[in-house]
């Protein structure tokens, strides 16, 4: 997950209280979010949701909340349901959800899971940790098994980005020119409007050379 900042002031449409989910939510929603799922950090996914972070459950107030109006994929809100209503807020600055929750990509292209590690004691850290898991990890239904494949492999490619500016990086022929460049492609795909930004921040968190170089420009 990754941190982001949203602006006070609500879209328009919202103070209507007829759709949550006008044309200037979702553009509002979509630099907010850079254009990714805030779950499964997918960049550009096909099928875009309008999501309530805390479930309305016919609420009016929670339904056209601005501040309770999330970006996610489809197949993440559908995963969320109702069912997870005490999450670490990403959209709150005191929620630092990158720390709080590891992420470690997969090893393989068809890696059959990825690891998903609590990383601070709280009830709303472990209830982000499941559902995680469940997107990343579950094979609740055939078609989450066959998507959730999918997934890992995306997550893998761009990991696989990512290691081969580490290996420019650590390779022992590398002129000091080329160590920069790799330093500067690795700040790019750590960048949160990166596509699984979490994933490959987590990467240079665990190497011991790259964390002192890069940790303090991670959030
Ligand atoms: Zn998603």
């Amino acid at each position: 997950m990754f941190n982001v900042s949203r602006p006070a002031t609500a879209p328009v449409s919202l103070a209507k209280l007829k759709k949550y989910d006008s044309g200037d939510v979702y553009q509002a929603i979509c630099d907010i979010f850079y254009n990714k799922c805030y779950l499964c950090e997918t960049k550009e996914p096909h099928d875009i949701n309008v999501e309530h972070f805390r479930a309305h459950m016919g609420d009016e107030i929670l339904k056209y909340d601005w501040n309770n109006l999330y970006f996610a994929c489809s197949r993440c809100n559908n995963i969320k349901g109702d069912n997870y209503n005490n999450l670490l807020d990403c959209c709150n600055p005191q929620d630092n959800v990158l720390r709080a929750i590891k992420h470690l990509p997969p090893t393989t292209p068809y890696a059959k899971t990825v690891q998903i590690v609590i990383n601070l004691d709280s009830e709303s850290a472990k209830t982000t940790k499941d559902l995680l898991d469940k997107i990343y990890n579950s094979e609740h239904t055939i078609n989450k098994k066959v998507s959730g494949a999918y997934l890992r492999k995306k997550i893998f490619d761009q990991y696989n980005l990512l290691l081969t500016q580490i290996n420019s990086y650590y390779s022992p022929i590398a002129t000091q020119e080329e160590k920069n460049t790799a330093i500067e492609r690795i700040k790019l795909l750590i960048n949160k409007d990166q596509p699984y930004s979490a994933f490959m921040s987590w990467c240079i968190l665990e190497d011991e050379k790259l964390s002192q170089l890069l940790g303090e420009t991670i959030d």
